[in-house]
This record gives structure tokens, C-alpha cells and sequence, in this order.
């Protein structure tokens, strides 16, 4: 099959229509078969819980082509059991782990032609999305629901790759309260951070940091990112809190530094102060990976990592380490990558 006519080494992380994308329908306490749909827009009651109320979660996953030539997609596994996680929280209808797996690995066979070529830097995203469909008015949770899952190819998160970012902590406006839904992965996060980020790119920032609601003392995540610390003595240390999205980045990362570096890591409340005494800082996430940060400015004060165009030294490690699994140059000894079978 001939690939798709695109230019893969200069792709954006944006919306690109593929082939064909597969949706699933939640309706009297079973789920359909996929139907496998050209079209890439959706017929919706004008009532759906959705639209309304916010009952919608998704996922972000990538598919690669390997150095073998082999396509995998990395800890799909991880991915179903949050979305389940996530639904459940907001009382949606859980989509089943084992038919999440096989609607991935059939999305990514439909649209082969847009996986990007190995060496390109790019890859396929895996979008999936599950959303209340009932046309109710009421504020109560579905009884209808509609998975679908699309993919998109994309280059890096935040443009010019590993590009070191800079952030602003924010302090006026809050992404998530500590016994809301911030640690799981619902539309409703990123439109109450959506103020923020503008705000901070509009003074010549890439990103926010934000600091936990009710203390703000402690460092959260950065928008759609985990953040974490290298501290001077070479620890890995990165949030724990019940507001921030628990990241499968993060979780792969903790164990390259721990198992493969050597490093010693930590889950736990970190100080904004403590900042200033790390000697890198960085952003995870499927699509961010791992971004340097260039400096985190607090209040008056900015403390400045990285020169232009540097990156530090364990954040270009944890990487290599990753981004070298994923693509099939490092061995894969922890069982990440799951092969979509090509026929
Ligand atoms: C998806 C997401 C992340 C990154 O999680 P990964 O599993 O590493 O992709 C981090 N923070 C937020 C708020 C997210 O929605």
C-alpha cells in the first residue's frame, strides 16, 4: 500500500483527516460491534449528556514504525485501563480493556498509509473518545454512549521537538481542586486551563505550571504535561498529587531513570521553592515525551536551566532511553511495545 503524500520530517501536532476512524455504540447495557466510518463527522442529539454536562473522556497513544519495519503501539494496555478509570469517575459507561486493545490495533491497520516512516520523527496518534449520546436535560448520567477512536499523524508536541520550553507558574487561575477530576483524563481539565495557557503564551511563554489548589505551594503539572525535577544531586522527582493526571510517560520514565540510570526517584509533594535548586526540569507526556525546560519563572523570579538550544544532559538520556524502545533501537525488556499485526 502506497503511503499517504504528506511531509512526515516537518509534521505539526495537529488535525490531519485520515482514511477511515471506527466507532462503537453503547445502547441497552451492550456494546456494538466497530463500525468502520469514512466520514469524520459525528450526528449527535442536541441534548446529549456530553454537550451539556461534560460526560466525555479520551485517551492519546502512539503508533511507530520501528527500525525493523514492525508497527507498535506503546502501552496501549496503560491507555485502556485509564480510560475505564476515567469513565468510571465521571459515571460513564466503561469501554471493555481487551476490545479497546483490538480497536486500536484496527484503527492503525485501516490507516497504515498514514503511519509515519521510520526516521521521519513523527508518528501516528491514537486518539480515542468516549462520550454520553442520551438526549437528556436533566443533569444525570447517560444511558447511551458513543467510542470512537481516530488516528492523525503528528510531529512534535511543541514545535521544534526537543526544543527547550519556558513556563510561568500560575497562581490565579486553577486547573483542577484536589478532590475533583484532575487526575483523570475528561475535556472539562483543558478548558478550565485554557485562560491560563493564553495568558502565558501571550507574555512570551510556551506553557503554564500550575501549583495545587488549595495550598498553592506545591507544584501540579503543567497543562496537558507531567512536569519533573533533576535535582543537583541527581534524583528524579516528579509530583504526587490527586490533581494532576497520572501520566504513562511519567510512569515509563520513573523506571528508565530508576532501572537503566541509575537514578533515585521521587513521588511526592514538591515545593515550588525547591525550583530554583534543581539543575533540569522537564515536561512529559505522549505528546509533549519529554520537553526540556529552559526556565520556570515564579512571581519576579525566573530561574534559567538551559542556555538557547541546550538540552540537558539526563533529560537527553530519558529520551534516547524512550524514544529508542519505541522505535525498536533499545531493547523493549519491560514488554512496552505491543505489535499491531500488519498481515
Ligand atoms: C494526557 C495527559 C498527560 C500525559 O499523559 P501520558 O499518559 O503520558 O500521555 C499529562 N497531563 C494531562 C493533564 C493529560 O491530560
Amino acid at each position: 500500500m502506497e503511503r499517504a503524500n504528506l511531509d512526515w520530517s516537518n509534521l505539526e501536532f495537529q488535525y490531519v483527516k485520515t482514511d477511515y476512524h471506527l466507532e462503537y455504540y453503547f445502547k441497552d447495557g451492550k456494546w456494538s460491534e466497530a463500525k468502520i466510518v469514512e466520514n469524520d463527522t459525528i450526528e449527535l442529539s442536541i441534548a446529549a449528556t456530553s454537550l451539556h454536562y461534560g460526560q466525555q473522556c479520551f485517551e492519546g497513544l502512539k503508533a511507530f514504525e520501528q527500525v525493523s519495519g514492525k508497527i507498535t503501539v506503546f502501552r496501549v494496555d496503560e491507555n485502556a485501563r485509564r480510560m475505564a478509570t476515567s469513565a468510571r469517575k465521571i459515571l460513564m459507561e466503561p469501554f471493555p480493556e481487551d476490545k479497546f486493545i483490538e480497536a486500536v490495533y484496527k484503527v492503525v491497520q485501516l490507516n497504515r498509509r498514514f503511519i509515519p516512516p521510520y526516521g521521519t520523527g513523527a508518528s501516528l496518534y491514537v486518539r480515542p473518545l468516549l462520550i454520553g449520546t442520551s438526549g437528556i436535560v436533566g443533569v444525570k448520567p447517560s444511558e447511551e454512549y458513543l467510542f470512537l477512536v481516530f488516528v492523525t499523524p503528528v510531529g512534535p508536541y511543541f514545535k521544534g521537538g526537543l526544543k527547550p520550553i519556558r513556563l510561568l507558574v500560575e497562581e490565579e487561575i486553577d486547573r483542577a481542586a484536589p478532590l475533583g477530576v484532575g487526575d483523570v483524563k475528561v475535556g472539562g481539565n483543558y478548558a478550565a486551563g485554557l485562560r491560563a495557557s493564553k495568558k502565558a503564551k501571550s507574555l512570551g511563554y510556551n506553557e503554564v505550571l500550575y501549583l495545587d489548589a488549595k495550598h498553592k505551594k506545591y507544584i501540579d503539572e503543567s497543562g496537558p504535561a507531567n512536569f519533573l525535577g533533576i535535582t543537583k544531586d541527581n534524583k528524579y522527582v516528579t509530583p504526587a498529587s490527586s490533581s494532576i493526571l497520572p501520566s504513562i510517560t511519567n510512569k515509563s520514565l520513573r523506571v528508565l531513570a530508576e532501572k537503566e540510570m541509575g537514578m533515585k526517584v521521587e513521588q511526592r509533594a514538591i515545593d515550588v521553592e525547591e525550583i530554583f535548586d534543581f539543575k533540569e526540569a522537564g515536561c512529559c507526556g505522549t505528546a509533549a515525551v519529554i520537553t526540556p525546560v529552559k526556565s520556570i519563572t515564579y512571581r519576579d523570579r525566573e530561574v534559567v536551566y538551559l542556555n538557547d538550544n541546550e538540552i540537558g544532559e539526563v533529560c537527553r538520556d530519558l529520551y534516547d532511553h524512550l524514544t529508542g524502545i519505541q522505535l525498536g533501537t533499545h531493547e523493549d525488556k519491560y514488554g512496552w511495545n505491543f505489535e499491531v499485526p500488519m498481515d
